[in-house]
């Protein structure tokens, strides 16, 4: 079996033949081997009973009636990992998942852990998995994975990821898919396009955010927003906040608009925020001025002072809302 198409924290070299003996001290200066562990594709590992026995109360149980061999219904590829994460843990443990290929069969491997009761492996299974650089590299292959093991936390970090991209079917056939419930990919995307639809509103609501608030320290200011500032007030050219009177229900109302860049500036969020919603993504688009914008911005002498750091006061705020909605989207599925 070429070592590429095992997952990543496989024996270093994986044995092609039909029988695997432990490398390194197990098999040389260790205790001999006294027990024949069969996979379901006939190929034999020697290991301990003492070891198998202590790491597993499911094999402690089945080895009670000291057979020397037992038969397993897994595959070679399954019990082969398994085996190193029982032997080397310290070893698996600082091996990282990275690519595609290194998920393959995890999910496998995961749910043996469970049948076998072996909780060391699989925390050190779950702590790989979990490793936010790889779920953001695969969130929706992680997303099923979590659902096929059932791991609560690695499912809602995968679905999350899902955001940062704009929604779009797994084209990418990977093996968990075919194990998984269509109603499973139903729900991740239903998920992303609630998102979508509040985070798109969370942005439209901001347009009425009108005072710098400082999140870190708590204290507020008392000066708005620069795009909230008066035409007249320090903007030059036409820039600044205008009143508006129109009529409504027989009366004269009033009503307030920032400067004009910034609503067209809001108006380029909430259409990036539709289509990745995340937190992140907000964030990003919120710093993320357009070149009539910024051209704007620099011929103004007001909003040339003040627009770049009211502006990440109002992303990092921007990345608070989006956060707490999407969050609140999650619960409520
Ligand atoms: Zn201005």
């Amino acid at each position: 079996m070429p070592a590429s198409s095992s997952p990543a924290f496989l024996s270093p070299e994986p044995g092609s033949s039909s029988s695997v003996f432990l490398p390194g001290v197990w098999s040389h200066s260790g205790p001999a081997s006294d027990l024949v562990i069969r996979s379901d594709d006939g190929v034999d590992f020697h290991v301990h009973k003492d070891i198998m026995s202590m790491v597993s109360p499911v094999f402690k149980s089945m080895l009670q009636s000291y057979e020397d061999r037992l038969d397993l219904p897994d595959s070679k590829k399954v019990l082969d990992s398994i085996i190193y994460l029982i032997y080397f843990p310290a070893y698996a443990h600082e091996r990282q998942l990275r690519t595609s290929a290194d998920l393959d069969g995890i999910w496998e491997v995961h749910q043996a852990t469970r049948k076998y009761e072996l909780t060391g492996p699989r925390r050190i299974l779950e702590y790989l998995l979990l490793d936010p650089a790889l779920v953001q590299a695969h969130p929706y292959r992680l997303f099923a994975t979590a659902r096929l093991c059932t791991i609560p936390q690695l499912d809602m970090q995968a679905a999350m990821f899902t955001l940062e991209h704009p929604v779009c079917p797994p084209l990418s056939k990977f093996p968990e898919l075919w194990h998984l419930p269509a109603e499973a990919f139903h729900n991740i995307y239903g998920f992303h396009h609630l998102c979508s639809e509040r985070a798109e509103k969370v942005v439209e609501q901001t347009m009425s955010w009108r005072r710098e608030k400082r999140l870190d320290d708590g204290v507020g200011t008392n000066r708005l927003f620069v795009w909230w500032q008066l035409q007249g007030g320090g903007h030059t050219d036409g820039c600044g906040a205008i009143v508006k009177d129109y009529a409504a229900g027989g009366h004269i109302q009033r009503e307030m608009i920032p400067a004009e860049w910034f609503r067209r500036h809001i108006e380029a969020v909430a259409l990036s925020v539709k289509g990745t919603p995340s937190a992140n993504a907000a964030e990003e688009a919120a710093l993320e001025v357009s070149p009539s914008g910024a051209a704007a911005i620099s011929r103004c002498s007001a909003c040339h002072q003040f627009a770049s750091m009211d502006l990440e006061d109002y992303a990092r705020q921007l990345r608070r809302a989006v956060e707490q909605s999407n969050d609140a989207v999650w619960k409520g599925l």
